[in-house]
């Protein structure tokens, strides 16, 4: 079987689509911790397999020999070096016949904290010993529209990344690469690391621009010292650690560790990567 972790989430469920719109439902299996939340995926013919990455005891069913294996990485932040280690072993313990694991763009280059987790899960990975496939994911562009309205509260795009670019694709993007290197033949894919990215990298001024323009609003951008921004994400209700980690992301852009290193993402995906301006006009849509 294709098995797909993390399936009931954002990135997931663009996976199974993305499945499901070139090999049969009967062949994709999704591991989810709640089966009720995967209704959805059952109703289209897609396996359920129960298991937290958090409870090793519930991996043992979650993958058979020569399964095809996409492990989705953890929103647990801080837990995740245990949870995907144990995921891994469980994989090692079933004889998968692939291992995908969508980690960070830059692989172990990667010099900010939330990178810390991936780096450690692709040399647990390596260490197992199974034939893997590295899909090191740049920023989603969402990550930035999902912050839209204190952006358009404020007119003000706020950031200590300085002219830092970016090279973003939307989230189905990164799923359309990911279904692709589980289909098809595998042997193109195994041992080797993809680091996926969009074709078009942008300044958060450039961003701001983009969505005074999309949005007809005046939009700036304030590049603030870090501890300033800190501040402002703090007050803003984001809890302290999560803060720091984006001061830290943004520290990390300002130096380029999440602008272009190719054109892998296009290469796969067989098109260009989804432009940023298509992605803010859907959020603004929403607003
Ligand atoms: P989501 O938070 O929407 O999805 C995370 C998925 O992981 C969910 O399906 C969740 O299950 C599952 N999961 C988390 N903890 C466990 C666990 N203990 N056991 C089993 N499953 C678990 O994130 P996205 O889909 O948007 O992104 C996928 C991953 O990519 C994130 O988890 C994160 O590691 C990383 N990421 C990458 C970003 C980027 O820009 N490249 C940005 C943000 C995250 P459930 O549905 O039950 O909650």
């Amino acid at each position: 079987s294709i098995v797909v972790t993390g399936a009931t989430g954002q990135l997931g469920r663009l996976v199974i689509d993305a499945l499901l719109a070139t090999v049969p439902a009967e062949s994709v299996a999704a591991v989810v911790r709640d089966k009720e939340k995967a209704a959805d995926l059952a109703e289209r013919g897609v396996e359920l397999r129960i298991a937290d990455y958090g409870r090793p005891e519930t991996l043992a069913g979650a993958f058979g020999a020569g399964d095809r294996v996409l492990l989705i990485s953890g929103s647990e932040v801080g837990q995740r070096v245990a949870q995907h280690t144990a995921v891994v072993a469980a994989a090692k313990a079933a004889g998968v016949a692939q291992l995908a694991y969508t980690g960070i763009l830059g692989g172990p280059e990667a010099d900010f904290l939330l990178a810390e987790e991936h780096k450690a899960t692709e040399r647990a990975i390596l260490d197992s010993g199974l034939p893997y496939t590295f899909l090191r994911n740049g920023w989603y562009t969402e990550n930035y529209t999902a912050n839209l309205a204190p952006v358009l509260a404020h007119g003000t795009v706020v950031a200590n990344a300085g002219e830092g670019r970016i090279a973003s694709a939307a989230r189905a993007d990164y799923a359309a690469a990911a279904a692709a290197v589980l289909t098809g033949p595998a042997e193109e894919h195994l041992n080797r690391a993809y680091e996926l990215n969009g074709d078009v990298s942008w300044s958060l001024a450039e961003y701001a621009a983009e969505v005074a323009r999309l949005s007809g609003r005046e939009i700036g951008h304030a590049d603030v010292p870090a501890a300033t921004h800190l501040e402002i994400l703090t007050g803003a209700g984001v809890p302290q650690p999560f803060a720091e980690i984006l001061v830290d992301v943004d520290r990390a852009v300002a130096q380029g560790a999440l602008a272009s290193r190719g054109d892998d993402l296009a290469r796969l995906i067989g098109r260009p990567t989804t432009p940023i301006a298509e992605t803010i006009a859907a959020a603004l849509a929403d607003a």
